[in-house]
């Protein structure tokens, strides 16, 4: 394998994206989101050598969002890797990431972890596999960031508390069709407080780290199996984008996990990972600077899988 210097590949990058910057539409259907000024963009690499390199707002904390949804399913695959696959499926739905009707159709199954009813079931399957769900993922990220002071940032919490009527409305279908074990209250409480946790680029790509050392931390310990570590990413490929997943495979060529905040993470099994964060989205969810971001530098380190 040849050495890829970082360094420049992420001041090439911020080149790439500088026009594109701005571009999207911030997610203001939940309000503390909305504030947030579009012409940010900050991008790191972290490698699982241990080098960390980050260009603009790097080091600056987004609300985590969607991109909580990997952590959330690796520490259930930790607690019992059988149990959640009868409760959520692994297919891509095709389907805008909070839709009811594939819901509906499929009997109260979710298609995949990383839709919201996916990941509301692995928030409710966490909750009851450790008493504290959202404190089981602060804690992980905590760890993997070397940052204690990770914390909930209560203004977006409460407005996606507040705002929150799409996401009661899965879990109540899921729950009517017998897939919840907590009171829906009870768990979409840890799955709003978990997408609220305030993270920088530089620590998302570090935390995600274990996804590239094939299921191992920071501390050289195993999270998850490295045959469940390849499985999160196949479905980080196929379903981490939702309904854009076919076109970030073919644009990117790597496994995409994103967050309606404007946070993309991608995944390099045995290398490194990167996030890009432009908080314009478009109208999947996707963040559009992040997403260009992401094409170059799977483009420029030849790091590409296809
Ligand atoms: N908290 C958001 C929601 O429940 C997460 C969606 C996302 O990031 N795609 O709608």
């Amino acid at each position: 394998m040849s050495k890829i210097n970082y360094r420049n590949v992420v001041a090439q990058v911020m080149t790439a994206v500088r026009p594109h910057i701005g571009a999207g539409k911030v997610a203001d259907y939940i309000p503390g989101l909305g504030e947030v000024d579009p012409g940010r963009f900050g991008f790191a690499v972290a490698t699982v050598d241990g080098e960390v390199h980050g260009g603009g707002e790097s080091a600056t904390p987004f609300a985590i969002e969607s991109i909580s949804k990997l952590f959330a399913l690796a520490l259930v695959l930790h607690h019992d890797d059988r149990a959640i696959w009868k409760r959520v499926g692994r297919e891509p739905t095709g389907d805008p990431f909070n839709s009811l009707i594939p819901l509906q159709l499929s009997r109260g199954i979710p298609g995949n972890p990383f839709v919201n009813p996916g990941a509301i079931v692995v928030t409710d399957q966490l909750l009851s596999d450790t008493g504290d769900a959202y404190g089981a993922i602060r804690e992980l990220l905590r760890a993997e960031t070397g940052n204690p002071q990770l914390h909930v940032d209560a203004v977006t919490a409460h407005s996606e508390e507040t705002t929150g009527n799409r996401d009661r409305s899965l879990a109540y279908l899921v729950a009517d069709f017998g897939n919840m074990i907590n009171p829906v209250h009870e768990t979409l409480d840890h799955y709003f407080r978990q997408c609220s946790i305030m993270i920088s680029c530089e620590e998302l790509a570090r935390a995600a780290l274990f996804q590239a050392r094939h299921g191992v931390r920071a501390d050289g310990s195993y999270l998850i199996s490295a045959e469940d570590a390849r499985g999160v990413n196949a479905l980080v490929l196929t379903c981490g984008t939702y309904n854009e997943a076919g076109d970030f495979a073919y644009r990117v060529g790597l496994p995409c996990k994103s967050g309606v905040s404007g946070g993309i993470l991608t995944i390099v099994p045995g290398r490194c990972t990167a996030v890009g964060w432009g908080p314009g989205v478009n109208e999947k969810g996707n963040s559009v600077s992040a997403a260009v971001a992401l094409r170059a530098f799977g483009r420029l380190t030849g790091l590409s899988l296809f």
